[in-house]
């Protein structure tokens, strides 16, 4: 195991429930930690970008007005193997199928509405970061 970054989004409907401090809390407890944070609400350019290889799924559509309805907190979240546990804490994206305990069993409302993102590989984790953040703060040797 090494230590890694992965990206991290607290989506509109975990920022409508006021949960963003008990999510950040249980990222902490189990050793990740932020070391980058940005409020933002996105606009529907920056959530298809983000989202460009959903773009041919059937829910594309109600997924980028989800996540453009209102603000957003993006974070890179780094520790021992970031990526697979941050996915790990999470939980399956559909609410039913997660985890008792994990992040989207505890506030998630559906499929859709599920509370956070997490990048799903070291590489996607990389190009996810740099969508969000300057390489100068975050790839400092590139
Ligand atoms: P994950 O976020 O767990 O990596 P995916 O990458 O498959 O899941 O999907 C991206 C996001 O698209 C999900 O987190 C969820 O917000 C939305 N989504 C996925 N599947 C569906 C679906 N069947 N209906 C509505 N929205 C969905
Ligand atoms: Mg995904």
């Amino acid at each position: 195991m090494a230590i890694e970054r992965t990206l991290s989004i607290i989506k509109p409907d975990g920022v409508e429930k006021n949960v963003i401090g008990k999510i950040i809390a249980q990222f902490q407890e189990s050793g990740l930690n932020p070391v980058g944070m940005r409020m933002v609400h996105l606009s529907q350019q920056e959530a298809e970008g983000f989202y460009a290889v959903h773009k041919e799924r059937p829910f594309f559509g109600e997924l980028v007005e989800f996540m453009t309805r209102g603000p957003v907190v993006v974070m890179v979240l780094e520790g021992e193997d970031a990526v697979a546990k941050n996915r790990e804490v999470m939980g399956a994206t559909n609410p039913d199928e997660a985890d008792e305990g994990t992040i989207r069993a505890l506030y998630a409302t559906d499929i859709g509405e599920n509370t956070v993102h997490g990048s799903d590989s070291p590489e996607n984790a990389e190009k996810e970061i740099r969508y969000f953040f300057s390489d100068v703060q975050y790839f400092p040797g590139n």
